[in-house]
């Protein structure tokens, strides 16, 4: 079973669900941890794991053979993200950090004066503790193709997958609704979409939600920090109770939270008493 946790809003607690559902799994299930955060992942630190290099992920970009180029301009026209500058009379000018791989250009080329390299733009990690399989993806610095990263983290998920043999996976997804995120919630089974009691949080757990339904993925919402503000909380109840999507969880704010993320530990690990509420989770999504 694939489960993605994801929410919209940045900052929400995501990483902390994630970690610690993953760490509930873990105590009965084989379980594997994929941190489709590439931009900012932070999974191996929730979990004190020591990550170690499993692959480099690379991207097609196009190299130009000025020797055949004809300085016809044609390559610049077919790049829709202006990734080539071509000024009439000289040869164009490739702008690489825009470039996200299409080979749009080679194919547009009609002197064969561009023919494909590539450029490296991330990692995946390996690691394991608590029982968890962590598989950790990482956007090199500067880079902007993280949904070619996630999506490549998640196919190599399921190789690793053959040896490890998980029956949950749980893909902690990063904030926003673009690539990335829909690179993460693909093929999932259920999305558990994380909130807090914040109008912008709620604004962005709608958008979410939107793309869990056009995606036709089951799922329920986790009110992080539930009682900051009676008044947000209702609106996200009233909204679950108009959409009929249940709440899974509410989790209180408490010290033990950041104390977790300052000792590096699942908050599971710092007070048992988190467990009980993480179970109930994983009873609600319905798997044993
Ligand atoms: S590969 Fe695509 S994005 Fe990159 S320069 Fe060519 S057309 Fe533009
Ligand atoms: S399409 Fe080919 S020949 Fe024309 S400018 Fe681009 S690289 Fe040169």
């Amino acid at each position: 079973m694939k489960i993605a946790i994801t929410g919209g809003k940045g900052g929400v607690g995501k990483s902390i669900v994630a970690t610690s559902l993953a760490v509930e799994f873990a105590s009965k299930n084989r379980t594997i941890l994929i941190d489709a955060d590439a931009e900012c992942p932070n999974d191996h630190l929730l979990l004190s794991v020591k990550r170690k290099k499993y692959a480099t992920i690379y991207q097609s970009i196009p190299k130009f053979d000025y020797s055949k180029c004809k300085k016809c301009g044609r390559c610049a026209l077919a790049c829709k993200k202006e990734a080539i500058v071509w000024v009439k009379g000289k040869f164009p000018a490739f702008v690489k950090d825009a470039c996200i791989g299409c080979l749009a250009c080679q194919a547009a080329c009609p002197y064969g004066a561009i023919r494909e390299t590539k450029k490296e733009i991330g990692k995946i990690y390996t690691g394991k503790n608590y029982n968890v399989n962590l598989v950790s993806s990482e956007l090199k610095l500067g880079e902007l193709a993280s949904g070619e990263v996630v999506a490549e983290v998640r196919k190599r998920s399921d190789e690793i997958n053959k040896k490890v043999k998980a029956n949950i996976m749980i893909i902690d997804s990063s904030p926003g609704i673009g690539c990335p995120v829909i690179a993460s919630l693909v093929g999932t089974d259920y999305i558990v979409a994380v909130t807090e009691p914040t109008p912008s949080a709620l604004f962005d757990l709608k958008r979410v939600l939107y793309l869990a339904n056009h995606f036709r993925i089951k799922h329920g919402i986790v009110v992080n920090k539930f009682d900051l503000t009676k008044k947000f909380y209702r609106e996200i109840e009233k909204f679950a109770k108009e959409k009929k999507i249940p709440i899974l969880s509410r989790i209180p704010y408490r010290k033990d939270f950041v104390t977790s993320v300052i000792k590096m530990k699942p908050v599971v690990k710092i007070n048992p008493k988190y467990k009980k509420m993480f179970k109930e989770i994983i009873d609600k999504i319905n798997i044993k």
